[in-house]
């Protein structure tokens, strides 16, 4: 498993390299954007740490950039404050978690072996729900025969909620499973119906015949019924 590691901060990037690596990681640490495409080109990571406030580059810009060169590579982001809205941009962007700063180290193990996991989870070839069809592999999707654009974390929910198809699924189980929020400290209930809001407007608007449905004091639930 080899990690890029992008920080210019030397401290946190020293203790992240020693820590990671006695955790079974191999480490590049990159200090710069510049540093950090060079890194991604000759390496090949199987995940990205990624600190937004870097000197050469706008973190998310960087982000858009190396998602576009490899869209299914998870991606961790680090943030130095915790605004709500910065948060949902890397998301849309196509971070897959993010930690605010200062963060234990434990956390952020913890987070990377959860999308490790989610990698090598096996997935079916197709899952269609009435004229909805979602390739895990690919991971595209299409209502009717228009091809529905989405973020990777839009697919993901989208996803998660399709292999549930006809259950309640809470907010609590979509921040578990699909952001790999563990700890209730940080308000994240905003953030999940921010991203359903957007998905309803990718693959609902303009279908007579609605998916998702929202479960009143439960959370929500994709199928025909309701
Ligand atoms: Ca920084």
């Amino acid at each position: 498993m080899q990690l890029l590691v992008i920080e210019d901060n030397q401290r946190i990037a020293k203790s992240l390299k020693q820590g990671l690596g006695e955790s079974g990681y191999a480490v590049t640490v990159a200090a710069s954007g510049a540093a950090a495409r060079e890194a991604f080109q000759r390496l090949e990571p199987d995940l990205i740490v990624l600190d937004l406030g870097l000197p050469d580059v706008d973190g998310m810009e960087l982000l858009k950039e190396l998602r576009q060169q490899d869209p299914a590579i998870p991606v961790i982001i680090l943030t130095a404050r915790g605004e709500i809205e910065d948060r949902v941009a890397g998301l849309d962007a196509g971070a897959d978690d993010y930690l605010v700063k200062p963060f234990a180290f434990a956390e952020l193990v913890a987070r990377i072996r959860a999308l490790e996991r989610r990698g090598t989870r096996p997935v079916p070839d197709t899952i269609t729900i009435e004229d909805l069809h979602l390739n895990p592999v690919q991971r595209t999707a299409e209502r009717g025969s228009n091809a529905i654009d989405l973020t990777p974390r839009e697919f993901d929910l989208l996803l998660f909620l399709a292999q549930h198809t006809g259950e309640n699924v809470s907010r609590e189980m979509l921040a578990r499973e699909v952001f790999g929020i563990t700890s209730l400290a940080v308000p994240f209930d905003n953030i999940i119906d921010v991203h359903i809001s957007n998905l309803r407007k990718k693959v609902d608007a303009g279908f007579e015949l609605k998916l998702i449905h929202t479960v009143r004091g439960v959370g929500f639930e994709m199928g025909t019924r309701l």
